[in-house]
């Protein structure tokens, strides 16, 4: 285990793509301000993008509402933004909740009878619904009604409460967690993807300029290639390399400045961070690089499996640092090479325990 010094800050981590509170606080420049309003606004997941325009489209043609979706992919890709603009675009309001938001039967009860005719509920980690909760949404999505039970014991009884014809729209990290009756009743499933670096650069200098701030191209790409794929991450690091930008330089973010305060914060040229570079090397210090199970893992750093698996593995293993065997988790050659540590093949490993007939598990 660590003692203090190497404690991991998973809370305060600047590369979480999970949302924090200073995203969203107040300024001119939190995260509303920078959220894309239109289509051709939202840069990237061309594939989820030319989809939807024609589902759009085609529910817009037939005056009918658009089907149930769901968006499934890590934090901070930008569900919530293309929720928001799949309502606009449909010319129809958002009312916007999560998963552990929605305690009671009641509460999701509520918040349905409250639309109007082709409104979009979006509904941020629905995996994390409770299956009570789940189970008066079947209808909801299904036959647009409600079945509620007045009363107790043999006086009670049934009655269906007729609902607008409103979009579902479900968020999750995990769509395996889902349940399949709640999943089947989705008529359209997206996945968005990580972004491109030349995508990332994109984000970054369209939110500098909404942000009134200078960039040069290449600074947007310095950010950008360090931003772990993650349109959130990117938007945060600009903030962060314009407070250097302000103090230390002219203003000005040029690539120079940039690779300057990305140093001076400790993220590497590959976006990894100390949490990163400590996780790896705990799988390599303490489990030989693996395969090491997901739940050991976690109880050895101190965070929730899920956290391991849905915000720092899926950048990993995009770039080739980690991979998922059947047995556990394995740190590649490449991470290894990246982190300057000597490297020891996973069959010199394997052929060693079976000499010494050693075994663990
Ligand atoms: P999620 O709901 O997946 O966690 P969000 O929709 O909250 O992610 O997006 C996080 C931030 O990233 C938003 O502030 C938004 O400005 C930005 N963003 C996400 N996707 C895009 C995109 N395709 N184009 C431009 N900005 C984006």
């Amino acid at each position: 285990m660590f003692d203090s010094e190497n404690e991991f800050d998973f809370e305060n981590r600047l590369m979480t793509a999970s949302a924090s509170p200073e995203d969203s606080e107040g300024g001119a420049d939190n995260e509303n301000s920078l959220r894309p309003k239109a289509m051709d606004d939202y840069i990237g997941q061309e594939k989820a993008k030319e989809n939807l325009k024609v589902y759009i489209e085609a529910a817009k043609g037939r005056g009918d509402s658009l089907d149930h979706v769901l968006l499934y992919g890590p934090p901070g890709l930008g569900k919530t933004t293309l929720s928001g603009i799949i309502a606009n675009e449909m010319g129809v309001n958002m009312r916007v909740t999560s998963g552990p938001a929605i305690e009671k039967q009641g509460d999701l009860a509520a918040l349905l009878t409250n639309l109007n005719e082709g409104d979009v509920l979006f509904i941020d980690e629905i995996h994390r619904l409770s299956r009570n909760v789940e189970e008066i949404l079947y209808p909801a999505m299904e036959d647009f009604a409600l079945d509620i039970i007045i009363g107790k014991g043999p006086a009670a009884r049934s009655i269906r409460i007729d609902l607008p014809k409103f979009t579902l729209i479900g968020a999750t990290t995990r769509a395996g967690q889902l349940s399949t009756p709640l999943r089947d009743r989705f008529g359209v499933m997206l996945k968005l993807e990580l972004y491109t670096p030349e995508e990332l650069a994109m984000i970054v200098r369209r939110s500098a300029g909404i942000l009134d701030m200078n960039i040069t191209e290449d600074g947007s790409y310095e950010i950008a290639s360090r931003s772990r794929g993650t349109p959130r991450i990117a938007n945060r690091l600009l903030r962060r390399v314009r407070d250097f930008a302000q103090v230390n330089g002219s203003g000005k973010i040029d690539s120079s400045i940039a690779n300057y305060a990305l140093g001076k914060l400790e993220i590497d040229e590959l976006g990894l961070d100390n949490t990163d570079r400590k996780m790896l090397e705990t799988i390599i210090r303490f489990y030989d690089g693996g395969p090491v199970g997901l739940e050991t893992l976690a109880a050895t750093v101190g965070e929730e499996a899920v956290t391991l698996e849905d915000v720092y593995e899926p950048y990993l293993m995009q770039i080739g640092f980690l991979s998922r065997t059947p047995r556990g988790r394995v740190v590649t050659r490449m991470a290894y090479e990246h982190l300057g540590i000597p490297f020891r093949a996973i069959n010199d490993k394997v052929s060693g325990a079976d000499q010494t007939t050693f075994n663990f598990d």
